[in-house]
């Protein structure tokens, strides 16, 4: 079979280890040059501020961060970074501290280094998101990229078991919706097949034992390359419904995530059946879609969109966005009916098994 394709590697260091995230923050920050930071987040790290507040002189911290990034306080950060000279822009949070983080990136051209908390994966893309009007916006840019991933598994360790299975099922939609999305290769594939790997039993584990180091290394480590794999492939057809659900209907990042993934599966397996054999592989499960529906509810997600906010009123307006937003790499047709279809399906939690 003949290969063929057009990759792009995108430039970015990744200093992961547990325990290691003030010394890693600082190593990342002098080999930028950088000395006067901006810190973004940090309500959860205490210890790794303070550590870092000792060694540079911090030239601003924004404490509170808002999910989906709204508009107003994009500009607020970026005139406060330009206000106060700051040379680097420090996340240490989930993706919110990240996405706000990168608005001030793609602003000012600050360098971002990311210290992710949660398993969003916002940190391995090149991709940014804001919320205006109560429509979100995503874009990619290059200088949006956070420079320096700063990994340690100690920081996810706050997280409350619910939040932190919710954000690897985040982390492991990634893979997924890589797999159909409009750049899709080889090495792509290879990094989200890896990703499904990786997450997989680090959920299970996760869920086990929310104290396991290991787990969190294991699911950490998944996160990146699925979020290396988004990037690099683009978001599909599940990004764009969810995208829609978050930034329209308010509905919470990460849950969401979990519960709409398994319908895209299924949407997608009879037109695509390498990519559903992919994630059948890395789940242990006859299909995709009754894999990643069985983890979804083994790892305790929630069950359906309808438990968390979604309406049938929502579901016409929710169809007609996402479907105009869905790419035509989408491997089944798509159309608003469809859409709405699936959404109904996701809204009762009808067993896609
Ligand atoms: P988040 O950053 O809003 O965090 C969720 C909650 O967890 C918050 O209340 C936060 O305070 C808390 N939290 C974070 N770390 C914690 C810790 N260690 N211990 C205890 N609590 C902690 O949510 P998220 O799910 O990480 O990210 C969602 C946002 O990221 C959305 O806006 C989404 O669109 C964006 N995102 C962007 C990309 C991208 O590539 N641009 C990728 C994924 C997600």
């Amino acid at each position: 079979m003949e290969i063929r394709f057009d990759h792009t590697t995108l430039g970015q260091r990744v200093l992961f280890g547990a325990g290691a995230a003030a010394a890693n923050i600082a190593t990342a920050l002098r080999d930028l040059g950088a000395s006067r930071p901006l810190l973004v987040g940090g309500g959860h790290t205490a210890g790794v501020v303070d550590q870092v507040s000792e060694e540079f002189g911090v030239a601003g911290h924004i404490r509170e961060v808002v999910q989906h990034v709204p508009a107003e306080r994009a500009r607020e950060a970026v005139a406060l970074a330009q206000d106060v000279g700051a040379d680097a822009v420090v996340a240490i949070g989930g993706g919110s501290a990240t996405g706000l983080a990168k608005i001030v990136a793609r602003d000012t051209g600050l360098p971002v280094v990311a210290v992710p908390t949660t398993f969003s994966g916002s940190e391995a893309t090149d991709i940014w998101g804001m919320t205006e009007d109560e429509r979100k916006t995503t874009g990619t840019d290059l200088r949006v990229l956070p420079r320096v991933v700063v990994y340690d598994a100690e920081l996810t360790l706050g997280l409350p078991p619910d939040l932190a299975v919710h954000s690897g099922l985040n982390a492991l939609a990634h893979a997924v919706d890589s797999l159909w999305a409009p750049r899709a290769d080889p090495i792509n594939r290879a990094m989200a097949g890896e990703g499904m790997r990786a997450l997989v039993p680090g959920l299970r584990r996760l869920r086990a034992d929310p104290e396991d180091v290991g787990a969190h290394e294991q699911v950490l480590y998944g996160t990146y390359l699925s979020g290396v794999a988004l990037s690099s492939a683009g978001a599909g057809m599940h990004h764009k419904i969810c995208h829609v659900l978050g930034g329209t209907f308010n509905l919470p990042h990460a849950p969401t995530h979990a519960v709409v993934l398994p319908y895209v599966a299924a949407y997608n397996a009879e037109a695509d059946p390498e990519s559903d054999a992919r994630i059948a592989e890395a789940l242990g499960a006859p299909h995709g879609a009754a894999g990643l529906w069985d983890l979804a509810r083994e790892v305790g997600a929630p069950d359906s969109l309808g438990k968390i906010g979604l309406t049938e009123d929502d579901v016409d307006l929710a169809a007609e966005l996402a479907t105009a937003a869905i790419p035509e790499s989408n491997p089944a047709p798509v159309s608003q009916e469809n859409v709405a279809q699936l959404l109904r399906s996701a809204l009762r939690g009808d067993d896609v098994r």
